[in-house]
């Protein structure tokens, strides 16, 4: 077999990463799981995880995610800080170039997952840290007694607006249509908050600020085309997300929308290279789904570098 550096590089540390990390490592299989911010992915913003089976009553995303990463590192995983800038295909061995530097493995498992979608408004990120956010976590804390607005109706969105309740004197959930996308359980609890008033059929057509920051939106009226500027100091966007496919745009195969196409095998359209989590199509991104694609890549992996290893 030909000379590499690792048998296995993961590309990315969310859930899906770090699974296909305990798994790989579990097999004995020499892996480094490279992520280019901080480990936990898009769970690390996420403030309530009530659908992880095992925790009744819920569990922190960032407390879930130190967990996780934990029990992969207990298994002899190796993880490091950096950014991949380049994958290519020389056969039996990957080369990656991470920061400027070569690494050559056998298998790469690609868990890039996704990134919060921006409104595309004209000073929306002049007004990032000035009152726009794309994480309730993070910086809902900022905005105590002021009004909030959430924009966006699916389940993110919803979440978001529960959790910021708790800091906003009211907030304001701004949805382009007249029924939310949120699973039940959370449109029932929207419904029911006296503090979170909806904007149905509504788009922000614009944002206001001053020379301290966010200080209103313009919400229009999809129906009626009417214009109304409504007061809000924070303004939180969650309108989905768009998947971390740059580093493989070119070198993958993509659907339209970015998406790495590969199947619940987890195979790409380059042999020896794995998708998994939410960057590849898919129809549910929840934590369970990016952990069982981790667990699928890992053994698609240990397979592919045995018929490797059987070819001499
Ligand atoms: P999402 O399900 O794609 O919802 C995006 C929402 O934003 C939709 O309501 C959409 O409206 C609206 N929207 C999209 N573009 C817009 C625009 N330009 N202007 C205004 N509104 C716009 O995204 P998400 O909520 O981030 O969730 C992503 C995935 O993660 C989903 O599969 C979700 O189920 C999952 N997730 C699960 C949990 C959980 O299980 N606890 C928590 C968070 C996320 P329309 O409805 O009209 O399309």
């Amino acid at each position: 077999m030909s000379q590499t550096d690792y048998d296995v590089v993961i590309i990315g540390g969310g859930p899906a990463g770090m699974t296909a990390g305990l798994y790989a490592s579990r097999s004995e299989l020499k892996t480094l799981l490279i992520e280019k911010m901080i480990m936990g992915g898009q769970v690390m913003t996420t403030t309530r995880v009530e659908n992880w089976p095992g925790y009744p009553g819920g569990v922190d995303g960032p407390e879930l995610m130190m967990k996780f990463q934990e029990h992969c590192v207990e298994f002899g995983l190796e993880t490091t800080t950096g950014t991949v800038e380049k994958i290519e295909d020389l056969g039996k061995v990957k080369r990656l170039v991470v920061d400027g530097k070569e690494i050559l493995c056998s298998v790469v498992i690609i868990a890039t997952g996704v990134i919060p979608k921006k409104l595309g408004l004209p000073n929306e990120k002049e007004l990032v840290g000035r009152g726009v956010s794309y994480c309730a976590t993070c910086d809902g804390a900022f905005f105590r007694n002021v009004p909030i607005a959430v924009i966006g109706g699916g389940d993110t969105a919803a979440e978001e607006a529960l959790f910021l309740k708790r800091f906003g004197s009211k907030v304001i959930m701004v949805h382009r249509r007249d029924e939310l996308r949120a699973t039940k359980i959370l449109r029932t609890r929207i419904a029911a908050d006296e503090k979170i008033e909806m904007a149905w059929n509504s788009v922000v057509d614009s944002l206001v600020s001053d020379n301290t920051g966010l200080t209103g939106m313009v919400l229009r009226d999809v129906n009626t085309g009417e214009l109304t500027e409504v007061e809000v100091a924070g303004l939180f966007v969650a309108v989905g997300v768009d998947p971390t496919t740059d580093v493989v745009t070119g070198f993958l195969e993509l659907d339209e929308g970015g998406y790495i196409r590969a199947g619940e095998d987890t195979v790409t359209s380059v042999p020896g290279v794995f998708a998994a989590g939410d960057c590849r199509t898919n129809i549910l991104k929840q934590i369970s789904t990016a952990v069982g694609d981790g667990a699928v890549a890992a053994l698609m992996a240990e397979r592919h570098i045995d018929a490797l290893r059987q070819e001499g």
